[in-house]
Formats: structure tokens, sequence, C-alpha cells
């Protein structure tokens, strides 16, 4: 089963995110789970919620990826922006509980000059300061393309981070194409040879959600500019093996291309095209 959507904006609620979903012949999205600025979120609305989930059951949906402010910082050098990451994560994996079972993913962060190991750490404390027992969200760490001071580029980083979270079974990653490309992982070229060494740095059951985008640059540059699907560097080829391949199956698989929500309806029936399904 291939779980295929978009970003979507969340302004009208769930139900109206899972709606448009549909139409779009998407069945799963992401969405922010505030406004970018990360300021103040809109209370949940239970109800909303509740038919949300229902509307999800009925129409067979996936996993849904609710995506964190990608404004906050845990690992920033300034102590503010650090607790402000937090704070912003902890009442977001608060509201993710009324629609349990799904994935939070945020951009680990950028250490801002302290260097990756401090970087490391911090994002370690923070998700050990959030994460609970109870909660029944995986908290996912993206790829990252490497831009600026950016941590978890490097495969190495992101099993460095799982390491020191004490419920590490609340933890997941989820891998971006654009970014891993611009990171220097070759995965148009080489999907194999990409899952094949996340596997032994991280570990394949470890992987979450999937971000398809396309990259206006080539590998290892370091830019995350992202590009429609077949009109980058890691073209149309590489999606047809990325949404077949058996390491990927059933996990959601999200666009976060340029484009409005007729070029998003129209990527995702091409993917499903490129999966085998009519
Ligand atoms: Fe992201
Ligand atoms: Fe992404
Ligand atoms: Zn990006």
């Amino acid at each position: 089963m291939l779980y295929i959507g978009c970003h979507l904006s969340s302004s009208d609620g769930f139900l109206a995110m899972g709606k448009t979903a549909l139409a779009l012949g998407a069945n799963t999205f992401q969405f922010f789970t505030r406004n970018p600025r990360g300021s103040k979120a809109k209370a949940i609305d239970s109800a909303d919620a509740a038919a949300f989930r229902a509307l999800a059951a009925e129409h067979g949906f996936g996993t849904i990826v609710a995506h964190a402010p990608y404004t906050i910082n845990p690992c920033s050098k300034d102590q503010h922006t650090r607790e402000f990451a937090r704070m912003t994560m902890a009442d977001d994996l608060q509201r993710m509980e009324y629609i349990p079972g799904n994935v939070y993913n945020f951009h680990p962060g950028s250490h801002t000059g302290q260097g990756v190991e401090t970087g490391i750490a911090q994002i370690a404390e923070t998700l050990n300061a959030i994460l609970t027992p109870d909660i029944r969200t995986t908290v996912l760490l993206e790829t990252m393309a490497g831009k600026g001071s950016e941590v978890g580029s490097r495969f190495e980083e992101l099993r460095e981070i799982l390491d020191r979270v004490t419920l590490g079974d609340k933890m997941g990653v989820c891998l971006d194409t654009c970014h891993v490309s611009d990171a220097g992982y070759d995965i148009a070229g080489d999907i194999d040879g990409v899952l094949t060494e996340f596997d032994k740095i991280i570990g394949l059951h470890r992987l979450r959600a999937v971000h398809l985008n396309d990259s206006l640059n080539p590998v290892g540059a370091h830019k995350d500019r992202h590009a429609p699907i077949g009109e980058g560097y890691l073209g149309i080829d590489a999606f047809r093996r990325l949404v077949s391949h058996p390491a990927l199956q059933g996990l959601p698989m999200v666009l976060e291309t340029p484009n409005d929500l007729p070029g998003y309806a129209e990527e995702i029936a091409l993917l499903r095209r490129l999966h085998g399904e009519q």
C-alpha cells in the first residue's frame, strides 16, 4: 500500500485537512503544528480531531505527519531559544494526543557555532525533557541537508542523538530525499547503497516517514532547495525506485515540493502511477 500525500495548511483543522487530502488522491498528509513563527498555537477542537480520526479510519489513511515549526532550535547557543524549543515541543506533544498513533517530525537544529557534539547533547537533553512514557506519538528526527551549522545531515549524528535519548522507543527518523542528497548521500543513483548505510548506522526499523522532494542542486550541495518531482537533480526514475522500494513500503510519503493543491494532486497521481497503481 502506498501512503502518499503532501504538506497541507492546518488553518481549518484536522477534518478539513483530511477532506482536502482525499480530494487530492492522498491517504496521508503533513501539517505544521502551529505557524512557523512558533507562536501560541490555536487550541485543539476535540470534536474536529474525533471527526478526522473517523474519516481517516473510514478511508484507510496511513500515519499522518505533524511537523514542528522549522524556526525552533533545540541546540541554539542562546538558552532562551533552547527553552522556547523545549516548551513548544512539549506543548505540541500534548496536542498530538488528540490524534494518537501518529508521528511528530522536527529539524534537530543548528548548533550556531557551538560544535556538532554540543548540538547533539542539547538536542538529546531537550528530548529527554519532553518525552514521557505515556505519549502515543513517535517523535522523528528529520535528516538534514547540512546547510550552515545544521545537525543531523550525517546518519552518525542522528544515531548519536538516538543513543542519548532514554525513551528511545518513542523515537524515529524521517528521511527527506532532497536533504539526504544535498547531504552527500546519492539516493538517486544508489538507493540500495544509501538505505543499507541507513540500516547499518541508524537501523531501518527507525525509519518512520519519508519526505519526497526533488532537489534543485546536485549531491552534496548542502543547499536545501526543493524541486517538483522529476524537475531536479534526483529525477523521475529515482522516485519510481523510492515509491516501490521494499524497505519503504507502508511508510507515509509526503511531498514538500513547491506546489499549489492542483500541482500536488498531479504529483500524487504521478507517484501512484510510478508505484504501479492506476
Ligand atoms: Fe522539514
Ligand atoms: Fe523535509
Ligand atoms: Zn528542506
